[in-house]
């Protein structure tokens, strides 16, 4: 298996569209998994049904049990992230700010705190026309999306580890979603765009990237907005020695297909669609050469 990730140094740069037009263009069995848990949008153009629904239980959070509790406001003291609330003198965890540190369970003199799981969000597996898809959710204002999406990828690996390929929609930004959803690729596809921020998060995503030892090539979207940025951006990665492998144009289509919520290439005759399928042309290449099973 090949596993291949679609990442961006920055959100709106057309990663996921990218990622469902190449599960449309490359060959093979694949799973695919939507690793921006906190804006998961892949099952949008892929029309997934929806196959099994489990809890994901994030980082334990602290419990007080009112009936011990003395209540004597330890827990308050020592809490570092102003989780413990009181309400009529009765102490309270507050979840979406407890970091379970579990400091309050020491202190408590009644041992009136417990560390207790807490479900932070949901993995569904489900089934679209190009395999299984595993995605996520996140409970509103529950952290830990770094874990959420090392169980997204443990779910697919697990279920559909024979398929020849492992397509990622990975999240954007440099944070712990990205590192969780990096590690362990064979390749990463960073989708960015002709803009100065384009250029800024692009060299940051890369020196993250670079840490992990994967192919890193890059692909611009919406080159033809900013064509010297478009430059720019290409001198940096032949600087670099990093491939750029696609560059597509805007088009009027590619908002279109998401109205319609299928891939842009579902249409082959768009201009966005034709530079994917060249793209998708030359990243085949790319696995072949990596010599694993294709
Ligand atoms: S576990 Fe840590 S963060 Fe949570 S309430 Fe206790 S002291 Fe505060
Ligand atoms: S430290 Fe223990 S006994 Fe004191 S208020 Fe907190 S939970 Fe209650």
């Amino acid at each position: 298996m090949i596993r291949l990730a679609v990442i961006s140094g920055k959100g709106g740069t057309g990663k996921t569209m990218v990622t469902a037009a190449l599960s449309h263009l490359l060959d093979g069995s694949m799973v695919l998994a939507d690793c921006d848990v906190d804006a998961a949008n892949l099952e949008l153009l892929m029309s997934p049904r929806l196959i099994r629904t489990d809890p994901f239980m994030g980082m334990k959070s602290a419990v007080i049990d009112p009936s011990i509790c003395v209540p004597c406001g330890e827990c308050k003291v020592h809490c570092r992230f102003d989780a413990v609330d009181v309400q009529d003198g009765s102490y309270q965890i507050n979840p979406l700010r407890c970091e379970g540190c579990a400091v309050c369970t020491y202190v408590c003199p009644a041992a009136a705190v417990s560390m207790q799981p807490r479900q932070t969000g949901e993995i569904m597996y489900s089934e679209s026309a190009r395999g299984h898809l595993v995605h996520a959710r996140l409970v509103p204002g529950a952290g830990n999306s770094g874990l959420l999406v090392h169980a997204v990828k443990k779910t697919a690996m697990e279920h559909d580890q024979d398929c020849d390929l492992f397509l990622i929609d990975g999240p954007p930004g440099t944070g712990c979603p990205l590192i969780s959803t990096i590690s362990g690729m064979d390749i990463v596809l960073i989708v960015t765009e002709p803009s100065i921020s384009g250029l800024h998060d692009l060299k940051r995503v890369v020196a993250v990237c670079r840490q992990f030892r994967p192919r890193i090539l890059v692909a611009i979207n919406r080159f033809d907005l900013e064509l010297s940025f478009t430059e720019r951006i290409q001198c940096w990665c032949d600087e670099e020695k990093i491939p750029m492998i696609g560059q597509i144009p805007f088009d009027p289509a590619v908002i279109e297909s998401v109205r319609r919520g299928v891939p842009v290439t579902d249409s082959s005759a768009t201009p966005a669609a034709q530079a994917i399928q060249i793209l998708a042309a030359i990243l085949e290449q790319e696995l072949i050469v990596l010599g694993k099973k294709w």
